[in-house]
């Protein structure tokens, strides 16, 4: 039986992703050759590039707004580096609303000044610190969308002259919002997107070329832009399963209807989670993630008997980060209401026994 899966990452895809990237394994576009013994340079996979950026540009809505979609390889963990080398000239400021942030401020540290502008680490990262300040003259402002441990997520960006860069990790493609406000964009495959192995970067080209130091060629957004993401053998499958996604999601209706969808099963699960005397939310209300729900279990005892009707139901990936404890329910775009269905009656079930 297939389960209910709420892993935080690598996270469930469509269900015809699987299966079409499957048949690609074994034959791809009827070539008598696995897509993963082709040449990257073979027009079949140059084909597979052009169209997973252009649909990527293409559902963010950024078509002729000057920005260049690029698949590169590291995680979103590289982009913490890449983002400085590129753009950290003398200052940045940094919001820190969790581990994540805290990451990827460590690796801008190594290139110039780092000021945090607001930080919600003195409530173990439960709100997104709001009514901050940001200074004149910054390099770029970074944000991180969506805290995908502790169940956060911005919900009303800043206002800054700065270039403001983006993680979006786990909230990419998952809601409609002015993708033109954000200057550099980029997001690990694994979360709503693809498999683990790639990376989207979507750059305005105008904000690169400003820094004086040299930058090696695979760290250089400008080289990699010149080479159409194709600057070194890129990672086939994962690009190729993150256009089927994108692909998926185009034909259901892009970032609008997803949205709609998304935002109905944030709203089924964080009612039973308010109503239920059993569960207790982590994450302030007016903050909370529509991708990620955290929530705990009141009384400890009752846990083992959860986890058994959580297993017997069919769910998995339910465990709370290591640095959150409790439960975690990711809600990403492929995930179906009756999904959140089948553990909201889990849920009350527990409460009728607690
Ligand atoms: C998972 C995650 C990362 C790290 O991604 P890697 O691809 O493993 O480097 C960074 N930022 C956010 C918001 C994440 O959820």
């Amino acid at each position: 039986m297939k389960k209910h899966n709420f892993s935080a990452g690598p996270c469930i895809l469509p269900q015809e992703v699987f299966l079409k990237a499957s048949e690609a394994v074994m034959d791809f576009n009827g070539s008598g050759l696995s897509l993963l013994e082709i040449s990257h340079r073979s027009k079949d996979f140059v084909e597979v590039m052009e169209t997973a950026r252009s649909l990527a540009i293409e559902l963010l809505g950024l078509e002729g707004k000057g920005y260049k979609a690029l698949f590169l390889q590291g995680g979103a963990s590289m982009e913490f580096l890449m983002v400085a080398y590129n753009l950290l000239e003398s200052k940045a400021g940094y919001l820190n609303t969790g581990t994540w942030s805290d990451k990827s401020i460590k690796e801008a540290k190594l290139f110039g000044e780092v000021l945090e502008v607001g930080s919600s680490k003195d409530e173990n990262f439960k709100y997104i610190p709001k009514g901050y300040t940001i200074p004149e003259g910054l390099d770029y402002l970074h944000l991180t969308s969506n805290n995908t441990i502790f169940g956060t997520q911005i919900k009303k960006f800043p206002n800054t002259d700065a270039p403001l860069v983006c993680d979006m990790s786990s909230d990419i493609f998952s809601r409609q919002l002015d993708f033109s406000q954000f200057d550099l964009i980029y997001a690990g495959a694994q979360k709503n997107m693809g498999p683990a192995g790639t990376t989207l970067v979507v750059v305005k080209e105008e904000i690169l070329g400003k820094v004086s130091r040299q930058i090696p060629s695979m760290l250089d957004y400008k080289v990699h832009i010149s080479k159409d993401s194709m600057f070194n053998t890129p990672a086939v499958f994962p690009v190729y399963v993150s256009m089927l996604t994108l692909q998926w999601l185009k034909d259901l209706g892009g970032i609008a209807a997803i949205e709609e969808i998304n935002e109905k099963k944030a709203r089924l699960l964080y009612s039973e989670v308010d109503l239920s005397p059993v569960f207790d939310g982590y994450a302030n209300k007016e903050d909370r993630s529509t991708m990620n729900a955290t929530f705990n279990i009141s009384d400890d005892k009752l846990k083992d008997t959860f986890d058994a009707m959580l297993k017997e139901a069919g769910i998995n990936g339910l465990n709370g980060h290591r640095s959150v404890g409790g439960y975690r329910a990711s809600m990403y775009n492929a995930m179906s209401l009756e999904s959140v269905g089948v553990l909201v009656d889990v849920m009350s079930e527990m409460e009728r026994k607690g």
